[in-house]
């Protein structure tokens, strides 16, 4: 086995070809020295890395197998994809890898210490213990100074991923970054998705096509919507919300539909991690102990079951927002859409099922209206990270978006 072949993980990557070999000489590197054996390309071999890439693009993908490929114990291929610790690495099931998915709206420096506590422990089974942090971008400063140590010096088994959006540092500490190797994961192509949901099967060519147009190269989204039924209507919803802009109170029902809709859909989604949190720390506290200290007990433990509230409160906000966040980009489609379409540019659409309606927003609103329209989405997106209530950003959305169209 030399190179990357259809037989292993890193074929399933949507990625450039140069990036999967580049992680397959990595986890190559590391099997060599695992074995102690001398190791082919010195300098493939790395234990801390960031990877980094927009939303979708699939760096969190492509840090998953690369840790199967690490924790493989296939003896002919590196990550073959096939053999029992690859299966249970691409599940989340892997004893040896530690994936922390944060979703919170930061990662806080106790959670930091049960990792480093984690990273600092021999792989049972696998060459490599291998801790993943999704969303490093969320590490506190606290977390992210806590993690420091582990990530310059980790510990002679352990390989560590950080995956962020990009390498600014709003995004990720310097200091981090400094000491990692950096893997960057370009938004894939609409082809290259289509043809990973075609891989993956169970949909038609039209309809893998659709869903790779319509998420501009998210992979994570083109997946949900192509077998989401859910999904589609908010999709179909919110674009036909461009339409209902002519007719105002109807397209204020329809924002108050779509938040009420994301709401419930973040409570039944998170209802059972909450209900689980909720028990452990019940029990952690001893609550529904009788007797003497019961009450005071109770009385200590407010604190505790109120940051718990908190937490949840933030998760269930960022559930929210980031829901409304991608319905806007789906709006957003539909006017970009509308701009090339005026400009007689033969760019293929975001929405191409839309088309009627991205033409006769061309003629109706005109090029200054559609500029104005993204930019009062534009508006709406960046009102979310001010802690504005979401019903009253779409709101303001819908009223900027009917002035846009000179209706108002
Ligand atoms: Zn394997």
């Amino acid at each position: 086995m030399v190179g990357v072949s259809a037989q292993t993980v890193f074929d399933r990557l949507a990625g450039p070809q140069s990036l999967n070999r580049m992680l397959y000489d990595a986890a190559t590197a590391a099997r060599q020295k695992a074995r102690g054996a001398g190791v082919d390309k010195q300098n493939a071999f790395t234990q801390s890395w960031l990877f980094t890439g927009p939303p979708g693009s699939g760096r969190s993908v492509a840090a998953k197998a690369f840790a199967a490929a690490l924790v493989c114990s296939n003896p002919e291929v590196v990550g073959c994809g096939r053999c029992e610790d690859c299966r249970l690495a691409l599940v989340d099931a892997h004893g040896d890898i530690v994936h922390i998915i944060p979703h919170e709206l930061t990662i806080s420096v106790d959670r930091m210490r049960e990792v480093i506590g984690s990273a600092a422990t021999q792989p049972t089974v696998a060459n490599w213990r291998v801790i993943i942090i999704e969303d490093a971008d969320r590490l506190s400063d606290g977390a992210a100074n806590a993690l420091l140590k582990t990530v310059e010096e980790p510990a002679e088994r352990t390989i560590i991923i950080l995956c962020s959006p990009s390498t600014d540092p709003h995004d990720i500490a310097i200091t981090l970054r400094s000491r990692c190797r950096h893997v960057y994961v370009p938004t894939p192509s609409a082809e290259s998705v289509t043809r990973i949901l075609m891989a993956e099967g169970g949909i038609s060519e039209d309809a893998a096509r659709l869903a790779a147009a319509s998420s501009g190269g998210h992979i994570g989204r083109a997946r949900h919507l192509a077998h989401n039924q859910a999904a589609q209507i908010r999709r179909a919803n919110i674009l036909n919300l461009a339409e209902l802009i002519y007719h105002g109170d109807q397209a204020f029902r329809t924002v108050n539909t779509l938040v009420k809709g994301i709401e419930a859909e973040s409570r039944d989604a998170l209802a059972e991690v909450e209900k689980a949190e909720s028990d452990k720390l019940m029990v952690s506290l001893g609550m529904g102990t009788r007797g003497k200290g019961a009450q005071k007990l109770l009385r200590g433990t407010t604190g505790q079951l109120k940051d718990l509230e908190k937490t949840q409160e933030r998760r269930r906000t960022r559930f929210l927002r980031d829901a409304l966040d991608l319905s806007l980009v789906d709006l957003a489609g539909i006017y970009r859409d509308a701009l090339l379409i005026s400009s007689g540019a033969g760019i293929s659409l975001t929405h191409p099922d839309f088309e009627g309606l991205s033409r006769e927003l061309a003629e109706r609103v005109g090029n200054e209206g559609l500029v104005a329209c993204l930019d009062a989405i534009s508006v709406c997106r960046e009102s979310f990270g001010f802690n504005v209530r979401p019903i009253v950003a779409m709101d303001a959305l819908v009223g900027r978006l009917r002035k846009a169209y000179r209706v108002s």
